[in-house]
């Protein structure tokens, strides 16, 4: 039987069983997906010892994303231009990585705003992990104009940084100035997640083909797509993101490329209204 885990500290909210255990039983596949907590002490010398282990590999969330980085043999490009890593598993008895963030993102967009990345500008609102996912994946799709806008400009700058002034830091005050120029807006920041402040905007100067996405999913429809939608503007949740990350992993470990369908958005649906994290 081939087992994968996810692995974080805490790991008990993730989300990923769920997502695994409905493809393991909808392809009827003999395998397990498991939650395994390692505290920041552990987790370095469980990563490297998985190639002489019984996993076949697996899912590393916060706060191990960037030691996984470290102790990976290989990385796959969005890992190294991101500097985490999410997924894991054994390639030739070594471990390899990848962040697989960015095609989450990507895909989501793909698969419901078709069309979107004719767009060359885009507003990306927080600097903190996510972002860089995020702009790796703009960056990949030939986003010329990128600005990110983040409350403490320290971070935007040591992002543009990162990407080698391909992205234009700002100001969290002068986010007005550039939403009429964006042909995508993107929030990565926490705001608008359940029990934190509302993230608006004023969408009134924007074009009317921009399309707006948040890869905040709870709840799903974010105060800020409530507002691009009442402006008649496109929008995307980030719930498409969250399944989307997690195919690579699945096809690596078990060997089957699996569907993101209604299906198993209406699994998790159901999981976020109900708080339950099991499959
Ligand atoms: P992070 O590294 O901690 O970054 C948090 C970002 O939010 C920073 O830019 C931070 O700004 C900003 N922020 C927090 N509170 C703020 C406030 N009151 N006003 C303005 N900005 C504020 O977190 P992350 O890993 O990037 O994750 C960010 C969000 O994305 C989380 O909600 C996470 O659940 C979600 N996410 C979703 C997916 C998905 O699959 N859909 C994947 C990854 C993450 P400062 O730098 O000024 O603190």
């Amino acid at each position: 039987m081939t087992r994968a885990f996810v692995t974080g500290w805490p790991v008990e909210h993730s989300l990923s069983p769920l997502i695994h255990g409905h493809w393991l039983k909808r392809y009827g596949i003999e395998g397990s997906y498991e939650k395994l907590a390692k505290s920041p002490d552990e987790v370095e010398s469980f990563l490297t010892g998985l190639p002489e282990s019984q996993w076949a590999g697996g899912n590393v969330t916060i706060p191990h994303k960037e030691t996984a980085f470290r102790v990976c043999a290989t990385l796959d490009d969005a890992a190294r231009a991101i500097g985490a890593v999410n997924t894991v598993w054994i390639e030739d008895g070594r471990l390899a990585g990848a962040n697989t963030d960015a095609h989450g993102f990507l895909a989501n967009l793909d698969d419901r705003a078709e069309g979107w990345d004719q767009a060359s500008t885009a507003l990306v609102l927080g600097a903190g992990g996510a972002a860089r996912a995020v702009i790796h994946g703009l960056l990949t799709r030939g986003f010329s104009d990128i600005v990110v806008a983040n409350r403490t400009l320290g971070r935007a700058d040591a992002l543009a940084r990162h990407f080698r002034d391909k992205v234009r830091p700002l100001i969290w005050d002068r986010i007005a100035e550039e939403v009429p120029r964006a042909g995508l807006i993107v929030n990565t920041t926490s705001l608008g997640m359940k029990g934190q402040p509302a993230l608006e905007i004023d969408f009134a100067s924007a074009r009317p083909d921009t399309v707006v996405t948040d890869i905040v999913y709870t709840p799903l429809v974010t105060p800020l797509l409530a507002g691009a939608s009442e402006h008649g503007l496109k929008t995307v949740d980030g719930l498409g993101m969250l399944l989307h990350q997690a195919v690579p992993g699945f096809e690596k470990w078990f060997g089957r490329r699996p569907e993101v369908d209604n299906e198993l958005r209406a699994v998790l649906l159901d999981a976020l209204e109900n708080g339950s994290r099991n499959p």
